[in-house]
């Protein structure tokens, strides 16, 4: 890349993390000055060592800091910055925002606020695309938010339907319903959450289709009119509607309906005069019908994937658009190049209903970056991640000439990858990336619950193969440990050092002992014949992650229990994290099922449901509604029913 007066000289990211990191290496190569902006909990983080200068814009919370338009716009001015770059989440879709920065003679790197406007509410944006002749989802979009209106809406579609926040966003305030009496209900929570995450209470109601595909195409307008659409993306594997894995170019995509796809993204973009990057979200249906779902006017988390096999980098034409220079290529001269897929790694709990993890990165080790491997990360070994953001530690984005070999990159890369610390979701990505279904490419938004049992390795004929290997690789730590205690020794020859000594004088093999998910089991195995092609990553002191080509077990060592196990539910429940108390769902001294809801806490701009975990009673709430809790605080005390015992 050549550097290129005619683009900014000095600009300023208005973010953090992987895409401040990601924005300031386009800007670098370009030979542009870089400012980043950073709160209290940022002071040494990656993204403001790696900018030329660094602004200190507040405390942690991003309401204080990130969220503050005054402070970026002082910012820019103090650093005399041209031009802002929102990245994503954050100020990117604020239309007050990019305002301001017009108004104080600052370029904003996306669209005109017009276009912001435009799309900022999915029941406006919907009006607008019927117009312009773009297929929608079914539903009511209407201005009468009456509940008993959205309610006859919803009967007269017919269930299930999709509640669905008009401002929202990253999968919240959103509620499926699946009949008409949990309508109120679940009306009632999607408003709190939206209320909460947005302040603003609108809601559309969507018809809720059934195994669609999320697919979305890459759109870019200069401000000549010119428009071009880089092709697919497809973002159908997601949890709690966001996405977890995606892939360009789309599976079993045929070349006549990227181009219907494509055209219709452009007259969406077109409809509302847009510039800079967007993205056209799409659901795909398995007639091959698509139906607009909603326009994000921002360059999102995915877009490496569309890098990778268009071979642009999309940042570099963000400024150059921005700066007024025209789209750097036509739509001709665009053309797909092999295959790509982006895992977003977690700081999170799969097997916890996904709830995000704080802590230290006490090792971060990630895969060797090259022409196949691309690791977008704003975190190093040490950093910690903290309740204030969204704990993504990195995006892991591959690149191979097919489908099939991208993947092999993809599970090999996630394989190797090395966190520990906090929990992450690496073994449950590599789980969902070994299944066949994946493999096929047969893919759709249900496909975590489909796979469930799969995917969380439950099935006892994945047991009985991660098994031994677990004994194996149990059996090996001991030879590897004994081996080097006897380096250490004053009597290396001593026979109590032998790898093998406990079971000198027996023909018998070594039993051994597993916790392998949540089933111990009892294995034989040869300590002279050990697999040595087994992938073991440590997770802690105590147990290990094993990467077989069956997927990943989660695996300990059972040592003898030598206090008494407490099975029992009764005792008190604790809040998973930090957050709010929202709502108690049932009264102290009334009886529940196992299973019930039981009260509902706000952490990170989700709800959390505290789950009953047998048939009994809550005996007490130690929090009333609107109270800040401790994560690991005890809420409540529940009593188990005598039949249930
Ligand atoms: P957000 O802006 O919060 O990301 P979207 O409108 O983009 O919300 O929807 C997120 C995801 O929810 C989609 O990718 C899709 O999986 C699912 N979804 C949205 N609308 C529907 C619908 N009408 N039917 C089925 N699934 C839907």
């Amino acid at each position: 890349m050549t550097p290129n007066n005619a683009v900014f000289n000095k600009i300023l990211i208005a973010n953090r993390g992987e895409i401040a990191c990601r924005i300031i290496k386009t800007a670098k190569q370009m030979g542009i000055v870089t400012v980043a902006v950073f709160s209290d909990a940022d002071r040494d983080s990656l993204h403001v060592s790696m900018a030329d200068e660094a602004v200190h814009i507040g405390p942690s919370p991003s309401n204080e800091s990130y969220l503050v338009i005054d402070k970026i716009i002082q910012a820019a001015l103090i650093s005399g910055a041209e031009a802002i770059h929102p990245g994503y989440g954050f100020l990117s879709e604020n239309a007050q925002f990019c305002k301001q920065c017009k108004i104080h003679n600052l370029i904003f790197i996306g669209p005109p606020v017009e276009a912001i406007l435009a799309m900022g509410s999915k029941s406006a944006a919907k009006n607008i695309m019927a117009k312009a002749d773009v297929p929608l989802v079914p539903g009511y979009h209407g201005d009468n938010q009456k509940p008993a209106v959205l309610k006859q809406a919803a009967d007269d579609m017919g269930y299930p339907v999709l509640l669905k926040a008009a401002a929202g966003g990253g999968g919240k305030g959103m509620r499926a319903v699946a009949h008409a009496d949990e309508f109120e209900e679940a009306l009632a929570a999607a408003k709190r959450e939206a209320l909460n995450g947005f302040n603003d209470e609108i809601m559309l109601v969507e018809k809720y289709l059934l195994g669609p595909r999320h697919v979305e195409i890459q759109v870019f307008c200069d401000q000549h009119n010119n428009a071009v659409y880089l092709f697919e993306r497809d973002c159908s594997v997601q949890r709690r509607h966001q996405k977890v894995i995606e892939e360009a170019p789309a599976p079993g995509m045929t070349e006549e309906l990227r181009q219907r796809m494509g055209e219709a993204a452009i007259r969406a973009a077109k409809a509302i005069n847009y510039q800079g990057a967007g993205t056209v979200e799409f659901l795909l249906d398995t007639r091959g019908e698509f139906f607009f779902m909603e326009m994000n006017t921002r360059l999102q988390v995915e877009h490496p994937v569309t890098e990778m096999i268009s071979g642009q980098d999309l940042v570099e034409w963000q400024l150059r658009v921005a700066s007024g220079e025209p789209l750097p290529c036509t739509q001709d001269q665009l053309q797909i190049k092999g295959h790509a897929f982006e895992a977003r790694i977690y700081a999170e709990d799969p097997e916890n209903d996904f709830l995000p993890a704080t802590g230290t990165l006490s090792l971060l080790r990630p895969p060797a970056e090259s022409a196949y491997v691309r690791v977008d990360t704003g975190v190093v070994e040490g950093d910690q991640v903290s309740i204030y953001y969204d704990p993504m530690i990195a995006k892991l984005v591959v690149w191979d000439r097919d489908r099939e070999r991208a993947l092999a990159r993809l599970t090999e890369a996630l394989s190797n990858y090395r966190i520990a610390g906090l929990t992450t979701n690496i073994c449950f990505l590599y789980n969902l990336a070994t299944t066949h279904s994946f493999r096929r490419g047969d893919v759709d938004t249900g496909f975590i619950e489909k796979y469930e049992s799969e995917i969380f390795r439950q099935r006892s004929e994945d047991i009985n193969y991660g098994a031994p290997l677990a004994a194996e690789a149990i059996l090996a730590a001991r030879q590897d440990s004994a081996k080097q205690q006897a380096a250490q020794s004053s009597e290396p020859n001593s026979p109590w050092h032998l790898a093998n000594s406990w079971q000198a004088n027996s023909i018998t093999k070594p039993r051994v002992q597993v916790k392998i998910g949540a089933r111990e089991i009892t294995v034989e195995a040869d300590p002279n014949n050990l697999n040595t092609q087994l992938k073991v990553v440590a997770a802690d002191t105590e147990s290990f992650n094993l990467f077989t080509d069956q997927g990943v077990f989660h695996c300990s060592e059972v040592k003898p229990d030598l206090g008494l196990q407490d099975n029992q539910a009764d005792g008190n429940l604790t809040a998973p994290m930090n957050g709010t108390v929202v709502t108690l769902l049932v009264k102290s001294g009334a009886p529940v099922s196992k299973g019930d809801s039981l009260m509902v806490i706000e952490a990170m701009k989700m709800e959390h449901a505290i789950i009953a975990p047998a048939d009994g009673t809550v005996s007490e709430f130690f929090y009333k509604e609107g109270e800040l809790v401790d994560g690991g605080a005890e809420l409540l005390a529940f009593a188990e029913s005598e039949e249930a015992q």
